[in-house]
């Protein structure tokens, strides 16, 4: 059986003959998976690899696993190289979600089922399924991170009695404009700031208030740090401070955590409120330190989880569980999706959410 002939067969009730049937436990047939992450010089993506590939191997499935180190070429060609191996389902998070086109065209003739993991594949009719977080919500959380800071809100969102009136320096930044997140994070973020920004309580100094001038080619720290350094400058030389800042990624984070540290400013009283995303272990013992006042923790596992068990069924011809079909649109098709959520982590909830889940241990985020 081909994968495209389980997949015909995934309507029907019975499994395919020359698999062993069911979904649970050892269900996997022994066959090839490829995985294409984006990076290694980000952790996430390397926890993101490892959870996926235990995971399939777990199910008895065997597992090509490959970083491409942001270069789009290189992710082009590890995954024509998975095809050429008889790799039976594609798991991919994209570096530029629109270039795969024809790559995935090569997958579609050798009817392999392709998974877009947390990453939307854009631009083309030959991927199966998209497995992320709620992008939007993520957004949402980075501003009311940056607001609670403030005093303006709760973690939630929540309105605060008697809140400061301001005005509130806050910087924003965006991420990478190739990954379809980035805008996702950005609009969830702006609606939030935005009723904020209207009443004046919050001031975009810099006047840089639009995605494109926000946006940062790669998720790259250092091109973060150059920016905040450039609006410190541009900006802040009459002596003016920066409250806060939106950063959408912990890497991007670090990188105006630095620039901040390189113009004088120090951790206490002046030191700006600054958001992130990922939960990435240098990041949290920023968060302890309180250089970074929050992060958002997107549970690699469960993400894993949920991409072996789409692979599992697609390739087992059982269903596969989506839960949301309307938000994807990937410009051709609106994909079927399995939404995760996301939690807010701040000084005071590091060891619950992120300790006792077993995500990092006591030790590992000492100081
Ligand atoms: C992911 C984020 C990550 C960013 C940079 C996004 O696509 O959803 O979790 O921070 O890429 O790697």
């Amino acid at each position: 059986f081909t994968a495209g002939a389980m997949l015909a067969l995934a309507a029907c009730a019975s499994s395919p003959a020359g698999t062993d049937g069911g979904s649970g436990e050892g269900a996997g047939n022994g066959g090839l998976i490829g995985v294409a992450m984006p990076t290694k010089s980000s952790e996430r993506w390397i926890q993101d690899g490892n959870a996926v590939k235990e995971q399939l191997e777990a199910q008895g499935f065997k597992v090509d696993l490959q970083y491409a180190e942001d270069d789009i070429p290189t992710q082009v060609s590890q995954i024509e190289n998975m095809i050429t191996k008889g790799a039976e389902a594609l798991i991919i998070a994209s570096i530029d979600g629109t270039t795969l086109s024809s790559v995935l065209e090569q997958a579609a003739e050798n009817e392999i089922p392709v998974i877009a993991y947390d990453r939307l594949i854009r631009d083309t009719d030959n991927i199966d399924y998209y497995v992320t977080f709620n992008n939007y919500i993520v957004g949402q959380q980075q501003a009311w991170s940056v607001l609670n800071g403030l005093g303006l809100v709760e973690l939630d969102g929540t309105a605060i009695a008697d809140a400061p009136a301001g005005p509130f320096n806050v910087e924003l930044f965006a991420g990478s404009p190739d990954d379809n997140n980035a805008t996702f994070f950005w609009q969830g973020a702006i609606d939030e700031l935005q009723p904020f920004i209207d009443a004046g309580t919050v001031v975009v100094k810099s006047g840089q208030t639009n995605f494109e001038q926000a946006a940062i080619l790669r998720w790259d720290g250092e091109v973060a740090q150059k920016r905040m350094e450039n609006l410190l400058t541009s900006t802040y030389s009459d002596g003016s401070k920066v409250n806060g800042v939106l950063s959408p990624y912990d890497g991007l984070s670090r990188g105006i955590i630095s620039a901040l540290t390189d113009a004088g400013y120090s951790v206490g009283a002046e030191w700006p409120i600054i958001s992130g995303q990922d939960a990435e272990l240098d990041s949290v013992k920023a968060i302890n330190s309180g250089e970074q006042f929050a992060t958002i923790f997107k549970d690699t596992r469960e993400l894993a989880k949920v991409a072996v068990e789409m692979a599992s069924a697609l390739l087992n011809g059982t269903d596969v569980q989506v839960n949301d079909t309307e938000t994807y649109d990937n410009g051709n098709f609106v994909v079927p999706s399995f939404l995760l959520s996301s939690q807010v982590v701040v000084k005071d909830n590091i060891t619950s959410v992120l300790v006792d889940s077993g995500y990092w241990t006591a030790e590992e985020i000492k100081g």
